[in-house]
């Protein structure tokens, strides 16, 4: 499973935080950190989800109230939103 996060999108009510230690506040800036990720293209992040984090994701993906995180099954089939 692999996750993108679109930082631009993000509004910063941390609701994804809670649900997966991937994800981190920064304050500062008001918005969620992906950890461990890669820049894709400008102001969009990947990486892989480890397995045993798969469900932590999909929590963290459907607990954001815009859409800002979203996963991919290995085949790159969206799976959420
Ligand atoms: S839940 Fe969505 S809007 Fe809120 S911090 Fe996470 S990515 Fe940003």
């Amino acid at each position: 499973m692999r996750v993108e996060y679109d930082y631009d999108t993000c509004i910063g009510m941390f609701q994804c935080v809670a649900e997966w230690d991937a994800f981190e506040r920064d304050e500062d800036a008001g918005k969620a950190v992906l950890a461990d990720s890669e820049e894709q293209e400008e102001d969009v992040f990947v990486r892989e989800v480890p397995d045993d984090a798969e469900l932590d994701a999909k929590f963290a993906a459907r607990s954001c109230p815009v859409d800002a995180i979203t996963l991919y099954d290995d085949d790159g089939e969206q799976l959420i939103p």
